[in-house]
């Protein structure tokens, strides 16, 4: 039944051009997704959703918006370059590749991210008789081998020492923001405790293409580190793990979909680490990480930089590397529960039924879509084209006279649009328009004088 579900959305959301597998005419190119016209709305409401709770609503947050290119001794300095795998495997029987943790997790055995080739493969030998392939449904899998998950590139490296090594296109976007932390301190008044947010794309050679846009090979994270005292890291850390789960529940998921997951083994640096689980088709999977890093980011690039990354408080002059507590998502992620959580059949009785994506109205891809009744009426297009054409300054609307008017609400309701607003015989004598709601399919006659302001009211609910 959820499988069907995951099956659903995805074949939804191609037919309502939301996603579209990349290079499709192509054949398809794996574990790559295109937004298509409602996604890109979708995906734009969702970075600007996001950049409104961290940057706009928060006085000691500023953005930032760094290269996807950077020296590669930054990923050196993460620990990316030497420990950035995941352990791969191959069946034996049909030869498709697997990550040896999540079969183990599908066994029911838990694999920590910081064991050995050695300790993973034991793990595998001892529970062979509970592993099953996801293509062939086989057990007989290769020894795993710890498989780097950065993308390399051929771009010039024209950087000293270090022109002979790769470059690579980021595998997440918080490395910029450490080595701009000081940048930002020096050009701008923060003080610490203050954040730095970004949007950007990442990339990684994940091992397994499955679950649609939730695991891609190019994705966007919206990321947001906090630089703090390191008195103050687990106060912090404990604001902000309450401020990201709120922040699911205003974007419309019920709190029933959502939970904490406890990391069991922290890596070394780490002082906690949880993330917000959300209840996908295919079960309750990472959707954000919290994470109380400690100061191990700016000790790594103040050692393999050479340069000093610590703050001295303007007030005591007490001189400290600030601990980091970090939020991070993937636009994709979102994009998925939000979906997921929207996408709705409903039963209309008498046999009728109807899909409609219940959106959050600040996420609605279309804010407004305006029908003239009838579509070789010229007084009725021009009216509708008049109030088109204002509203579409202000909000996101589309036009629509094509086929019967029932049929263009179900289309506007797939796509999650909240209002349509129709203009028929009436509304030139009465200068009154009929304004539909997507959730209760209710309708009132709203003055064509107050469209504006009546929109712009009920939308920010
Ligand atoms: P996973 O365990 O699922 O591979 P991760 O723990 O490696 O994820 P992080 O490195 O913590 O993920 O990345 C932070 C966030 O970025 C994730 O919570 C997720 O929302 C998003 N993200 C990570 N990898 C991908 C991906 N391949 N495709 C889409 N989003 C991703």
């Amino acid at each position: 039944m959820e499988e069907k579900k995951m099956e659903k959305i995805t074949s939804f959301a191609k037919r309502r051009g939301f996603v579209f597998a990349s290079s499709e005419i192509y054949g398809g190119f794996a574990a790559v997704y295109d937004f298509g016209p409602y996604g890109a709305e979708l995906a734009k409401n969702i970075r600007e959703a996001w950049w409104k709770k961290m940057v706009q609503e928060n006085d000691n947050i500023v953005g930032l918006d760094s290269s996807i290119f950077m020296h590669p001794k930054i990923w050196e300095a993460s620990g990316h370059v030497s420990g950035f795998s995941d352990p791969l495997s191959e069946c034996k029987e049909c030869h498709s590749r697997a990550r040896v943790d999540h079969l183990l997790e599908e066994a029911g055995v838990f694999a920590d991210e910081k064991m050995s080739e050695e300790e993973i493969n034991a793990l595998l030998v001892e529970n062979k008789e509970k592993l099953h392939c996801p293509k062939c449904n086989g057990n007989d899998f290769a020894p795993a081998k710890n498989f780097n998950l950065l993308v390399q590139s051929n771009l010039g490296n024209f950087t000293g020492d270090w022109d002979k090594k790769p470059t690579y296109l980021r595998g997440e976007t918080c490395q910029g923001i450490y080595v701009n932390y000081k940048n930002v301190l020096d050009s701008t008044r923060v003080k610490v405790p203050f954040g730095i947010a970004q949007i950007g794309k990442a990339f990684r050679n994940e091992i397994t293409a499955r679950q649609f846009i939730f695991r891609k090979r190019e994705f966007e994270q919206m990321e947001m580190q906090m630089f703090v005292h390191p008195d103050q890291a687990m106060e912090v850390y404990e604001e902000w793990r309450a401020k990201r789960w709120q922040y699911y529940l205003d974007l419309g998921l019920k709190e029933e979909n959502l939970k904490w997951h406890e990391h069991e083994n922290l890596v070394f640096y780490a002082k906690a680490a949880w993330d917000i689980e959300y209840r996908f088709p295919f079960g309750f999977k990472e959707l954000e990480g919290v994470h109380a890093r400690g100061n191990y980011d700016l000790t790594q690039h103040a050692k393999f930089s050479g340069k000093k990354l610590e703050y001295r408080d303007p007030a005591t002059n007490e001189v400290f590397v600030p601990h980091v507590v970090e939020t991070s998502v993937g636009v994709d992620r979102t994009f998925l529960a939000v979906l997921t959580e929207a996408y709705t059949e409903e039963d209309l009785g008498d046999g009728k039924e109807r899909i409609v994506l219940r959106l959050p109205k600040k996420l609605a891809p279309i804010k407004a879509a305006i029908f003239p009744l009838l579509k070789n009426k010229p007084e009725l297009v021009k009216k509708a084209r008049e109030i088109f054409d204002e509203l579409k300054l202000e909000f996101m609307c589309e036009f629509d006279d094509n086929g019967n008017v029932g049929k263009r609400y179900r289309r506007q309701d797939e796509i999650g649009t909240p209002y349509c607003v129709t203009i028929d015989f009436d509304s030139l004598e009465d200068k009154k328009v009929t304004v539909r709601d997507r959730d209760t399919m209710s309708q009132e006659r709203v003055d064509i004088a107050e469209i504006g302001n009546y929109l712009k009211e009920n939308l920010k609910q």
